[in-house]
């Protein structure tokens, strides 16, 4: 099937929806410019500094840094922090938001995206699931308490060594604070803020249970499943449609919809086919 056919085959099951889910991984967010640590080599790619350290995503992504070289384990975060907050979100964004007010649709996010990027576009607070946390929120590393605290603070990191400049501390006990994300051998991770947000998806999905439900999956790989998953889960349902947007891993099973192509041209290909 060509891909004209498939925009429209989706502009149609988006006009016939109540409502509409987008799950989001990594690859919503490289058509903003945003790095998607693609194994080791896109990693290394990201982030030239690492590669001459020898060490991988999964090895620099870990709690453990904050305690034993604090700099370090900031110069990751902090520099994906700042990274984040200088990089706009792209027009997909806007455009699935348009879909949402133009049919007037009940909608949910699940994202394992840290970069806030949904709600800065203007998705509300309260229908974002983050399920692998947030860059915007802050936890004691040890943790002293289950406190979650918002944070601007900015943290500047050297290029040329990846190392922090500057360690925010925890408000309660001085300790080091860290990123509210789960990382890879997280055993202190508080999960509240996203288990209240999962709490809300489930009532939402609870709610939509026998209505037209449209899955939008955008650029969700399989090395770390969580969002495939998701997806496929809620498409398990009846009445509901998985539309698997994924230029390298496109697969799904019929009736759902597979779309070979990159996140940002494909909304955009939908949106004409919805204005046709
Ligand atoms: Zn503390």
């Amino acid at each position: 099937m060509d891909l004209q056919k498939k925009y429209n085959e989706v502009a149609v099951i988006i006009k016939d929806a109540k409502a509409i889910v987008v799950t989001a991984g990594a690859g919503m967010g490289v058509d903003s410019g945003l790095p998607d640590f693609r194994g080791d080599k896109g990693f290394w790619k990201a982030y030239p500094m690492y590669e001459r350290l020898g060490v991988s995503f999964i090895e620099t992504a870990n709690p453990v840094h904050f305690a034993m070289d604090p700099p370090f384990g900031w110069g990751f975060y902090g520099h994906r922090a700042n990274l984040y907050r200088d990089t706009s979100p792209h027009d997909g964004f806007q455009i699935i938001l348009d879909w949402i007010r133009r049919y007037n649709l009940d909608y949910f996010v699940a994202t394992s995206n840290v970069d806030g990027h949904f709600q800065r576009s203007g998705f509300a607070e309260d229908k974002v699931y983050e399920v692998h946390g947030s860059i915007l929120y802050m936890q004691c590393l040890t943790p002293c308490s289950d406190e979650i605290w918002e944070s601007d603070e900015i943290v500047p990191v050297d290029l040329n060594t990846m190392r922090a400049q500057h360690i925010p501390q925890c408000p309660r006990c001085t300790a080091i604070a860290r990123p509210n994300i789960l990382m890879f051998g997280d055993f202190s991770w508080l999960s509240d803020r996203s288990d209240r947000q999962s709490y809300r998806f489930n009532h939402f999905l609870y709610e939509h249970r026998d209505e037209n439900l449209v899955v939008v999956e955008i650029g969700a790989g399989t090395s770390v499943p969580t969002i495939r998953r998701m997806s496929e889960h809620i498409g398990d349902q009846r009445h509901v449609t998985v539309i698997r947007i994924n230029l390298r891993e496109p697969h799904i099973r019929q009736p759902h919809i597979s779309i070979a192509c990159a996140g940002l041209e494909t909304l955009r290909g939908i949106d004409k086919a919805l204005k046709m």
